[in-house]
């Protein structure tokens, strides 16, 4: 089945035909499955992902495709308000945002989470995945030792690299650590949709909004906007991408 997802926005707010961009309603989004949106181009590749997984024993399954700017909003606001759980720098053990000064607990969320409005998940473009052949009762944490050789989801890891994935035009944008973002090898993007959405992408049209929703952690990211996006995002300033 498929159906089109829409909304209304914020009462209050001016609707901008690219707020999609932002994780805000009216983007090309299909509900592939009950509460999984894809961007309307990645739909076909990735049901043909799927096919051919399933000709190796892997069963693809989608932790969280499309999230929107309030469920990404719910992740951010509870890891800075030391809620969640904020890993270290290798993924590891978790640190307490709260004994951290404001721009430090910046780039410790920075690490392993994307704030509100600059999610690659908002575009609808990109999946967590995991292998529900892994085992029975298995249900991802989506850590590195899961995808590592070994572990449940190392098989769905290595083929994700097989070639297979890159043929039908997806690619893993955390597939290395440059410094910025930890590596997430489960997290697969539809690469030419996702990049039309990264052209797209203002990031001081994000600031605004961020701003507007009063969003924790939005003044140390003004400060630090050009940062967040070349080593974070790695797109919203032309100047600054990387
Ligand atoms: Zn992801």
């Amino acid at each position: 089945m498929m159906a089109a997802v829409g909304g209304g926005g914020k009462e209050g707010e001016v609707a901008d035909p690219r707020q999609w961009l932002y994780g805000l309603p009216g983007g090309p989004l299909i509900e592939i499955a009950a509460g999984v949106r894809l961007h309307r181009a990645a739909v076909g590749p990735f049901r043909a992902l799927a096919a051919a997984a399933a000709r190796e024993g892997i069963q693809l399954a989608v932790a969280s495709a499309h999230r929107d700017f309030e469920r990404q909003r719910v992740i951010w606001e509870e890891k800075a308000a030391g809620r969640r759980p904020v890993l270290d720098r290798e993924g590891r053990a978790s640190l307490d945002p709260l004994a951290l000064a404001p721009r430090e607990r910046l780039f410790a969320l920075l690490r392993w989470s994307a704030p509100p409005g600059a999610s690659r998940h908002h575009w609808g473009t990109d999946l967590d995945l995991w292998d529900r052949a892994a085992g029975p009762g298995f249900r991802p944490a989506l850590t590195p030792e899961e995808y590592a050789p070994g572990g449940p989801c190392g098989r769905l890891a290595a083929w994700l690299d097989s070639g297979v994935a890159e043929s039908l035009g997806f690619y893993r944008p955390y597939a290395e650590d440059r410094g910025g973002v930890g590596i997430e090898p489960w997290h697969l993007s539809y690469r030419p949709a996702a990049e039309e959405c990264a052209a797209a992408f203002d990031a001081h049209r994000w600031l605004a909004l961020l701003r507007r929703r009063r969003v924790a952690l939005a003044e140390e990211i003004a400060e630090a906007l050009a940062e967040v996006c070349a080593r974070y995002l790695g797109f919203g300033l032309a100047a600054t991408r990387v």
